[in-house]
């Protein structure tokens, strides 16, 4: 019998994750907590912990894991805070966020998308997550700003709206580009200017218009 996964979800965090240089203890924890086979299909639960996305409908995709910890880490979540995300999508990264920081935000466009990821999601007993349909360029003004934005969809350009929701001192990490090909931006607000660093070359499924 499997122990819930965790088997697998060990192997997962050493092979895909720490052996490619992730090593933020708290992060590692936090992949080895969180059941990814119960946010994919039921007929993909024997590829929930390998090294690939999953489809997950409506011609959307569940991250690779190491994408997940990829983006993550490279945003430093503290314990403290508030995080924004575009694309709820499963809710697999929101459930590794809502584990790291104090609240999350996460935006979807996809009212069935959402509707599965909030069944999971409370029923893994989650009370920081805060769940919207929205359109993610428009970001979620209300409870801006965000100390962290995490984008899992990829738009032609920075959404400016998002820059403004960014506290002074924030990151957000976004997939810029076109259908084929697309690179990770790391930006960093700063008082008086923004800095955008390119990182690796990715493939997201495009941010639509709502
Ligand atoms: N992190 C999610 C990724 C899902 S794929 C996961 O691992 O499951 C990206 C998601 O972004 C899809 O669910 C898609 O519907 C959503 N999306 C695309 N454009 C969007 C927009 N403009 N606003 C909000 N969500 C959007």
């Amino acid at each position: 019998m499997n122990n819930n996964y965790l088997d697998e979800r060990k192997q997962m965090v050493k092979y895909q994750i720490e052996n490619r240089g992730i090593r933020n203890p708290k992060l590692l924890d936090a992949f080895l907590k969180v059941p990814r086979h119960e946010f994919v299909e039921d007929n993909y639960i024997g590829f929930a912990y390998s090294d690939h996305p999953l489809g997950i409908g409506h011609n959307q995709t569940i991250s690779q894991p190491y994408i997940v910890a990829y983006m993550i880490d490279k945003l430093a979540v503290k314990p403290e805070d508030k995080i924004l995300e575009i694309g709820t999508g499963s809710g697999y990264q929101t459930a590794i966020l809502a584990e790291l920081a104090k609240e999350v935000y996460t935006i979807e466009v996809i009212k069935h998308l959402q509707e599965n990821a909030i069944n999971v999601l409370e029923s893994l007993n989650y009370s920081n997550i805060h769940f919207s349909i929205r359109d993610g360029y428009e970001g979620w003004e209300e409870f801006a700003p965000y100390d962290k934005i995490i984008i899992s969809a990829a738009p032609k350009e920075v959404p400016e709206e998002l820059v403004n929701q960014l506290a002074i001192d924030g990151k957000m990490i976004v997939p810029i580009g076109g259908h084929f090909l697309q690179y990770l931006y790391l930006i960093e607000k700063k008082k008086n200017q923004t800095l955008k660093h390119k990182l690796d070359a990715v493939r997201f499924v495009p941010m639509v218009k709502k």
